[in-house]
């Protein structure tokens, strides 16, 4: 074993060779080195702002649902790793995979029937939105190959989902003439509004011949500006690409098991997509795993084509690891009363964070299932805001204009008054 690094040489070598998200080269703020993370806290190598202990207010970005280093998954990922680690999945199959395309088959809206595993949900987008493409041309129909969206979503980094994240969010101007350019839609009301149902509808209809899907995330937009919308917004989307021919896509990377409340956000309308991208929480936290599931009418029309197989096969394809604690995870999720757990995280987080409407600077506070989110005026100062939280001895991530929080389901109420201390503190400062 090679000698440990301190926190110093650690950093430092931090700084000079290795990327952050959306970090800038060299980094400009020192990151906090995390020693190991139990439950709902991450344990620090040294001391920040008197804290060598944070609890997790952010799942590690929607993921870590159950907290850190559960028995339940940790012996999950170690009787796989005794099996084996990994196998290539073409020509091979495996019960970890198999065991799990099941059971998303079964808990998922009933015409989602095949399921493509791959490595993150920004390639899961990109499996879905081939999916739709090949799906006309197999069945003649070549020229329907734009994507409709509305404005304030995100659906990950690499370039078609690039091509469907907020235009500014997403700095599509930095990229044009190399994104593919597709139809925007204004961002969807919280509340139902006869009049942007009639736009979406209007423009589904406008641009039918040329649509191969709409794409949005249900009822919850994250990294895009986290916002809620009306429900009811779905069926209209359902209803409008019925109608048009146009296939349906639901980004359910984020919202997905149990974090707005239902199990998968599209249950809230009772609609379903023709395809459906799953991910982050999906292993609960442990490591990288996505799923693109489609409908049979979609698997069909891609086998009908000249090309009858969906081109994509990641080396990493099904990992045996990764799914393997999927379905630990799942079975743990659904194995207790998420759903009451989720009520127990919104009714904490509603209490906890009514304080923060009253701060000055703080234009809206909104809270869904296990979902906070403090909006400012301004934009906020990260430095400012995250020290406030760690002063409180707890770890946020804010961006943009937003203070938020979707904690794991298992914090306890005395650690989610705790967050929302922190976010109100960020508030403050921020
Ligand atoms: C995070 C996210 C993605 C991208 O997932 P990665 O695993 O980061 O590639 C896509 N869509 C939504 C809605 C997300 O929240």
């Amino acid at each position: 074993m090679p000698e440990p690094l301190t926190p110093g040489e650690l950093i430092a070598l931090d700084r000079a060779h290795v990327w952050h998200p959306y970090g800038p080269m060299p980094g400009r703020t020192d990151p906090l080195v995390v020693e190991s993370a139990s439950g709902v806290r991450l344990r620090l190598a040294q001391p920040a702002h008197g804290r060598d202990e944070l609890v997790d207010g952010m799942s590690s970005w929607w993921s870590a649902i159950h907290g850190y280093n559960h028995p339940v998954l940790n012996e999950a990922v170690r009787g796989q790793l005794d099996r084996m680690s990994h196998v290539m999945f073409g020509g091979l199959t495996h019960e970890p995979a198999v065991r799990l395309a099941t059971r998303l088959v079964e808990i998922t809206p009933e015409p989602l029937r095949h399921v493509f595993l791959c490595d993150s949900g920004s390639v899961a987008v990109e499996v879905a939105v081939k999916m739709c493409l090949q799906y006309w041309r197999s069945i003649g129909r070549p020229a329907k190959q734009r994507l409709l969206t509305w404005r304030g979503g995100y659906h990950g980094d690499t370039w078609q989902p690039m091509s469907v994240c907020d235009p500014e969010g997403g700095m599509h101007g930095l990229w044009s003439g190399v994104l593919p350019r597709q139809i925007f839609v204004g961002p969807p009301p919280a509340a139902y509004e006869e009049s942007y149902a009639d736009e979406l509808r209007a423009m589904i209809e406008r641009h039918a011949d040329e649509l191969a899907a709409v794409i949005v995330e249900p009822v919850v937009q994250g990294a895009g500006g986290m916002r809620f919308h009306s429900p009811e917004y779905l069926r209209v989307l359902r209803e409008a690409c019925d109608a048009h021919d146009v296939l349906l896509v639901f980004d359910e990377i984020a919202t997905g098991f149990g974090r707005t409340g239902a199990l998968f956000a599209a249950d809230h309308a009772g609609v379903s997509p023709d395809v459906m991208c799953l991910g982050k929480a999906l292993t609960g936290g442990y490591m990288s795993l996505a799923a693109t599931l489609c409908s049979a009418r979609v698997a069909d029309g891609i086998s009908r084509g000249e090309v009858p197989v969906l081109a994509h096969g990641p080396t990493f394809m099904g990992n045996p690891l990764a799914a393997s604690v999927a379905c630990a995870s799942l079975d743990l999720l659904l194995g207790q009363d998420w759903a009451w757990e989720v009520k127990r995280l919104e009714a904490a987080l509603g209490e906890g964070l009514a304080a923060a409407g009253e701060l000055p600077g703080v234009s809206e506070v909104r809270v869904l299932g296990g979902i906070g989110v403090v909006q400012l005026d301004h934009a906020v100062d990260m430095a400012a805001a995250t020290a406030a939280a760690v002063r409180e001895g707890v770890w946020l991530r804010p961006f943009r204009d937003l203070i938020y929080v979707m904690p794991p389901y298992v914090t306890s109420d005395d650690d989610l008054a705790r967050i929302c201390r922190a976010v109100c503190a960020a508030a403050r400062e921020g």
